[in-house]
């Protein structure tokens, strides 16, 4: 049962914060910026089955909204869900907006339209944290996270400043000081899913990775009373269905999240299961047979995995260590028969590629039997160890750091900076990966081997009253989604079928992923017409080579301790 104390004690915690800063009120608009068209991570299609708008919800300007004085208002517009209308603009004081990279052109035109019209614009969030230069026509910046230095930015506020830039120390936020998002700001309708975070960081040292350069590598943990307050809110908010731990490696520090695990059973049994969870974790999960029963018990039924690569040689340079020297498709089976499906990232551009690897990796996606694949082109984000290396050696476009121009994320817009193998080999392996793993036949054939390993026993069958999921029966998403699918329906229908005979159980895991198809099949199908173009200009001499940038001093290579 929730301890009353944790719940009061987050609520002193939040009024303090509130009553030791600025009292004079203020409209402060909350503005998430629109993503990128044609992203591999707005599944529209599968939102619309269910009447959703967008999968994910802004949780980092909900907590920032959190950390505000309770005498300023807070309104929240999610540019990916809903308009942002005149009436807003014209009511608020401020604006508080910011995001990830592919959200960078929106923010910047979000910036400009407030300056025009004479409204200071606050900018934060990973991409200002990892860029701020690209922000610098922002009135003020918050760089890092923004707990400890949120009042400072307040009192300079109150005082008339509005212009500034703050910037917090690396790694320092106490986490259990969080307070409990603004969860009442969001329409829960307008989403797949809700958000919940309790860890940042990560220990491992991915040479690609931007989270342990914005959150460091020892992860700091939110207390059971804090975690649990977060979710008592959410259910006291009439909130049912599926939650995301946005942790990037939820399973970063083992002993902290095997000490919560069975505070959150306790609390999910007592409320009879009313939310699903997922989240992200590192591929050495499979290896703690004691945790997958712990994440097994406590209602977790899916897991995001950076795979990236089938080659040993390419992930020993990546420093990505914990996917070396194992069976990569036997760990993913472990997970399966722990009841959790698993959705995984791979990795097309590594320097170590020694010809081509898109055979490897089809294979490997293949006998995992991972329905979702994200397959993206190596992307050089700012800030990573990978950036560094590759501005030492002068390899870098210019415009490395800048958001790519039109549509797209890295599935389309990567590969920005000089590669060792040949950009257009790269492509066209790029290219025969989409092509194979998102076929209607090979994708199904890989949802029918995953229903035959994913142990569902003990899974509550019905979803709870009020999960957005429950819009639509299994049998009538099905119907609804063999008459969008534009190709393939009888072998979807086939898949559907067997998955029945073989583990009745597993149906409503494998008519989500089915759903999902509908967005990831037509959009493999775009990005390979995106790659044709590219490859087409490169075999016809039409590429023009962005410039790059001179190569900078060697550096101590700096790896977060
Ligand atoms: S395991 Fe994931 S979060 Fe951790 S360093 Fe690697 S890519 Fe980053």
């Amino acid at each position: 049962m929730l301890c009353g104390t944790g719940w009061e004690s987050l609520e002193q915690q939040q009024n303090i914060v509130a009553s030791t800063l600025a009292a004079s009120p203020c409209n402060v608009l909350m503005i998430y910026p629109r993503f990128m068209a044609d992203s591999f991570w707005n599944f529209s299609e599968a939102c619309e089955l269910v009447g959703a708008r967008y999968p994910a919800i802004p949780l980092g300007l909900i907590t920032v909204a959190s950390l505000l004085p309770k005498s300023w208002n807070v309104r929240l517009v999610n540019r990916n869900t809903e308009e942002l209308n005149e009436s807003d603009l014209a009511w608020a004081d401020m604006v508080m907006t910011g995001g990830m990279l592919f959200q960078q052109s929106d923010t910047l035109d979000l910036i400009d339209m407030c300056r025009a019209r004479g409204l200071p614009v606050v900018v934060g969030g990973p991409d200002v944290s990892s860029s701020p230069h690209r922000y610098a026509s922002a009135n003020f910046r918050v760089i890092g996270e923004a707990e400890d230095i949120i009042r400072d930015f307040i009192a300079a506020w109150d005082k008339g400043d509005r212009e500034g830039t703050f910037e917090a120390q690396k790694f320092q936020v106490d986490v259990t000081k969080t307070p409990i998002p603004r969860f009442d700001l969001l329409k829960f309708d307008q989403y797949l899913y809700i958000g919940v975070q309790f860890s940042r960081g990560c220990p491992f040292t991915c040479e690609f990775c931007d989270i342990i350069e914005l959150y460091g590598r020892a992860p700091r943990t939110k207390t059971h009373a804090q975690m649990l307050a977060e979710l008592e809110t959410l259910y006291q908010l009439g909130y049912r269905g599926h939650v995301d731990f946005v942790d990037d490696n939820l399973i970063g520090n083992k002993k902290a999240i095997k000490a919560f695990l069975p505070e959150l059973q306790k609390w999910i049994e007592q409320r009879d299961y009313a939310f699903e969870f997922t989240t992200e974790a590192s591929l050495n999960l499979a290896d703690d047979t004691e945790l997958l029963a712990m994440l097994k018990r406590t209602n977790f039924f899916a897991i995001f995995v950076g795979i990236e690569s089938p080659d040993e040689a390419t992930l020993m340079a990546m420093r990505k260590k914990q996917n070396m020297k194992r069976s990569i498709a036997g760990s993913v089976h472990k997970i399966y028969q722990a009841g959790m499906s698993v959705t995984a990232g791979f990795i097309v551009g590594f320097d170590t590629e020694k010809g081509s690897v898109a055979q490897p990796m089809i294979d490997l996606i293949e006998e995992a039997a991972i329905p979702i694949a994200m397959v993206g082109l190596l992307y050089a984000l700012p800030n990573t160890q990978l950036t560094r290396r590759l501005a030492r050696e002068g390899r870098l476009h210019v415009d490395h750091d800048a958001a790519p121009a039109g549509k797209g994320d890295q599935c389309t817009a990567g590969v920005n900076y000089e590669t060792k193998r040949s950009r257009l080999e790269i492509l066209r392996d790029y290219r025969k990966i989409l092509d194979r793993v998102y076929d209607p036949d090979a994708f199904c054939g890989r949802l029918e081997r995953l229903a035959a390993m994913l142990d569902c026993s003990g899974r509550r069958k019905e979803l709870p009253e009020g999960d957005i999921r429950g819009r639509i029966s299994t049998i009538k998403l099905v119907h609804e989604l063999l008459s969008r699918l534009p190709e393939g329906r009888e072998r979807f229908w086939k898949a559907f079928t067997t998955c029945m005979s073989k583990n009745p159980q597993s149906v409503r895991a494998i008519v989500t992923l089915m759903a999902f198809y509908l967005h990831v099949g037509p959009y493999s199908r775009y990005v390979m017409k995106q790659i044709d173009r590219q490859i087409d200009d490169l075999e016809h001499g039409r590429f023009v080579a962005p410039k790059l940038l001179p190569p900078v001093e060697p550096e101590p290579l700096a790896v977060n301790a």
